[in-house]
C-alpha cells in the first residue's frame, strides 16, 4: 500500500490529538468543511481531522467553481431555469450510470447547501454567465450555463491561520485574484484587449489596493475554502492537522455493526475519538495511489500527473472496505489533459488552451482522434476508450503555429508572444520547426501521417466545420474559443512556416470512483445495506452523476451537497431524493 511518507508530520503548529467524544467527526477538511458546518447548525458537535499540516485539500487547489442548478442563487442572479430542465439534463448525462435517489437527492438539496454556506460562511457568490454546461445539447441543458462561484474573499480574515490555508497553483504571480469568468478574458487580452485589458486593470486594482489596506483578496478554490474554514473557526469547530484516519471503530460482535468512533494517528501517537452520531469520510480519492490507479485505471498513467491534492491515497475507501464497504466507478477520475511535467514539476493544464484556433491534438501516429475542445473528462474517457480498445494513443502532442503562441496564454505560465519555457524544449516537451516534416521528426510521428493531418485540418477549418470531430459544434466547446475567429471561434487554419509541438499526458483533478454511496451519502454494502453511522461524500464516494461531469464545478458541488446530507441525516433529521416541481425563474 503506498504510503503518504513524505508528508510533513511535525505536530508542532498541529492543535494536539487527543482521546474524546463528538457528535460527528469529518475526516478530511476540503467540501467537508461544509458537514461540520451543517453538524454545528443542527446543535451537534464536530471535530475536523486533517492529515496533511495544511487545510482545504484539492477543493482549496481548485477553481471554485460549483455546479447546482435550478437553484434560488441562479434565480437571483438572473439565470432562468426549473427542476424539471435540471433533471432532465441530469438524468440525460448520467444515463443510468449512477442511481437516479442520488443524484436526485443531490437535486433536492443544493438550495439547502448554497443557503447554509450563506448563514455560516462570510462568502458570497456570483453567476458564471456563459459558463455553458458541459453537455448543452442534451435535453435540458443549458448553453448560458448553471456555474456559480465565490466572489474575491479576504483570505485575511483567518487571521493567524491564514498560513494553514493550502495554496494553490492557479493563484497569478501579481496580486490579481482572478475568477474563473476573469479567466477567459485574461487568456484571450491579446485578441481581444477591450475586455481582457478592464478586467486585468480591475483585478489588478482589487488585489494591489487590497493589500494596501491590510486585505489578501482571494479567489477561486482559495476563496471557497477560506471562506468554508472562516466559518469553521467562527463556530468554534477544533480542526485536527497532522492528523491522519487510520482505523473505523465499529460495534457489533463481529465489529461491522454501526460506527461509533474513529482512530486517529498524530505524529505516530495513536488517539481514539467516539463519534455519538456518525463519521463522514471527505477525506478525497485515491489520486496518489498509484497500485490503485494502474490497477483499476490504466497502467500508462505516471505519478505527479495528478493535480489532487498531497494527502489524497483513498484512506477512507480502504478503511471503509474492512467494515465491508462496496466500491462503485473506481475507474473514473476527473480526467484533465495536461501538458508533461517537467522532471520534478507540476504539470501545467490544458483548459481554454485545446480550445482555441490555430492548434490540433494528435496521437503518435500523426492523427486526431477527438474533439479538442470537448470537456476534460470526456476527453479523458476517450483516451482510455482507445486504450481498453488495444490501440492506445501513446504519445499525444498539441500542434499549433506562430500565431497561435502570439495570441494566447499556454498551460497558464507562457504567455502571448513569450517563448516556450526553455526548461520545457531542455526536457523534450516542446519542439519548434520551420515544416511538418521536421516537426514529425522531432516528435516521432510519421511525417507523411502528419502532413496529411494538418491539410485536412486546415481545409475544415477554413470552411468552420470540422467533419471529423464536431469542434466548435457546441456552445461548451465555443465558450473557450475565440470569439475573433469566424465562423468558428474554435477552428482557424494554421499558417506560417513555424509549428510547434508541446507534449500532452493524462493527468486529473483527482478521482471520482470510490464508496458506493445512497441519497443520504450512507456508506453501502454490497448487499445494499448502509453501514450505519458511516458517511461518504466527494471523492472518497462514487461520482453521484456516474460517469459524466454534466458542468463546470459538478466535483465541489456535490462534495458540498451531500456534506449537508450527511449533516443533516447524522443530526436525525429527514433526507428526501424526491424533487418537488417548482420553477425557480
Ligand atoms: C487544480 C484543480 C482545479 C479544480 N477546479 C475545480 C472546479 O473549478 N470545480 C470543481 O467542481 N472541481 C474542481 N476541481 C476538483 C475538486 O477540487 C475536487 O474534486 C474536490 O475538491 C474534492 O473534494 P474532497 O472534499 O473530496 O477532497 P479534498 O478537497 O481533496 O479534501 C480531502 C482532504 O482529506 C485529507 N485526507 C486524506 N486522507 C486522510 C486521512 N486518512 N485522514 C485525515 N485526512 C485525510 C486530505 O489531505 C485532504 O485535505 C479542481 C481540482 C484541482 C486540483
Amino acid at each position: 500500500m503506498p504510503t503518504s511518507d513524505k508528508l510533513n508530520h511535525d505536530p508542532s503548529t498541529a492543535v494536539p490529538a487527543r482521546d474524546m467524544t463528538v457528535d460527528l467527526v469529518v475526516v478530511g477538511s476540503g467540501t467537508g468543511m461544509a458537514a461540520a458546518l451543517a453538524a454545528h447548525e443542527a446543535g451537534l458537535s464536530a471535530l475536523i481531522v486533517e492529515k496533511t499540516g495544511l487545510v482545504g485539500g484539492s477543493t482549496a487547489r481548485s477553481g471554485g467553481a460549483f455546479w447546482i442548478p435550478a437553484s434560488k442563487l441562479l434565480a437571483e442572479e438572473g439565470m432562468s431555469d426549473s427542476k424539471e430542465r435540471a433533471e432532465a439534463y441530469v438524468r440525460a448525462a448520467v444515463d443510468g450510470s449512477s442511481p437516479e435517489p442520488r443524484w436526485q437527492s443531490f437535486l433536492r438539496h443544493g438550495d439547502e447547501a448554497i443557503a447554509l454556506l450563506q448563514r455560516r460562511t462570510p462568502l458570497k457568490f456570483i453567476w458564471t454567465r456563459g459558463y455553458s454546461d458541459y453537455h448543452p445539447d442534451l435535453p435540458g441543458g443549458a448553453a448560458i450555463g448553471r456555474t456559480c462561484e465565490a466572489k474575491p474573499f479576504d483570505a485575511n480574515v483567518l487571521g493567524s491561520d491564514r498560513g494553514m490555508l493550502r495554496p494553490s497553483d492557479l493563484t497569478p504571480p501579481l496580486p490579481m485574484p482572478t475568477t474563473s469568468a476573469d479567466y477567459k478574458w485574461m487568456n484571450l487580452v491579446a485578441r481581444v484587449p477591450a475586455k481582457g485589458i478592464p478586467v486585468i486593470l480591475k483585478r489588478l486594482a482589487l488585489g494591489v489596493g487590497g493589500r494596501l489596506i491590510g486585505r489578501d483578496y482571494v479567489t477561486a478554490g482559495q476563496a471557497l475554502a477560506a471562506g468554508m474554514y472562516a466559518g469553521v473557526r467562527k463556530a468554534g469547530i477544533p480542526v485536527w492537522t497532522k492528523t491522519e484516519l487510520v482505523e473505523l471503530i465499529a460495534d457489533g460482535s463481529d465489529g461491522e455493526g454501526r460506527v461509533i468512533g474513529v482512530v486517529l494517528e498524530q505524529d505516530g501517537r495513536r488517539v481514539t475519538v467516539t463519534a455519538r452520531r456518525g463519521v463522514v469520510l471527505a477525506c478525497g480519492g485515491f489520486d496518489h495511489n498509484m497500485e490503485w490507479r494502474r490497477k483499476f485505471q490504466s497502467e500508462a498513467l505516471q505519478p505527479g500527473w495528478s493535480v489532487g491534492s498531497e494527502g489524497n491515497f483513498g484512506d477512507g475507501i480502504r478503511v471503509a472496505q474492512q467494515l465491508g464497504a462496496d466500491v462503485t466507478l473506481m475507474d473514473q477520475a476527473w480526467w484533465f489533459p495536461e501538458i508533461a511535467p517537467v522532471p520534478g514539476g507540476a504539470p501545467p493544464m490544458l483548459l481554454a488552451d485545446r480550445s482555441l484556433p490555430g492548434s490540433f491534438i494528435i496521437d503518435d501516429s500523426g492523427a486526431r482522434f477527438v474533439n479538442e475542445s470537448t470537456d476534460y473528462m470526456s476527453f479523458g474517457q476517450r483516451v482510455l476508450e482507445r486504450e481498453r480498445a488495444g490501440d492506445p494513443v501513446g504519445s499525444m502532442w498539441i500542434i499549433f503555429d506562430q500565431m497561435y503562441r502570439n495570441s494566447y496564454v499556454m498551460g497558464g505560465v507562457a504567455y502571448p508572444r513569450m517563448p516556450l519555457p526553455k526548461a520545457w524544449y531542455a526536457a523534450g516537451i516542446a519542439h519548434r520547426a520551420t515544416d511538418p516534416a521536421a516537426l514529425a521528426k522531432a516528435i516521432g510521428v510519421p511525417a507523411r501521417e502528419l502532413a496529411d493531418t494538418l491539410h485536412r485540418f486546415n481545409d475544415m477549418a477554413a470552411a468552420g466545420v470540422d467533419d471529423d470531430f464536431n469542434r466548435g459544434a457546441t456552445a461548451y466547446d465555443r465558450y473557450y474559443g475565440d470569439p475573433t475567429m469566424q465562423p468558428n471561434p474554435n477552428l482557424r487554419p494554421l499558417v506560417g512556416p513555424t509549428l510547434y509541438a508541446v507534449k500532452v499526458v493524462l493527468g486529473d483533478l483527482g478521482t471520482c470512483g470510490g464508496l458506493r454511496a445512497d441519497e443520504a451519502a450512507r456508506v453501502l454494502r454490497e448487499d445494499g445495506s448502509p453501514v450505519e453511522g458511516l458517511y461518504a461524500v466527494g471523492n472518497t464516494a462514487g461520482n453521484a452523476f456516474g460517469t459524466t461531469y454534466p458542468g463546470a464545478g459538478a466535483t465541489l458541488a456535490q462534495g458540498i451537497v451531500f456534506s449537508v446530507i450527511a449533516a443533516k441525516h447524522a443530526a436525525g433529521r429527514p433526507v428526501s431524493s424526491t424533487v418537488p416541481n417548482v420553477t425557480t425563474a
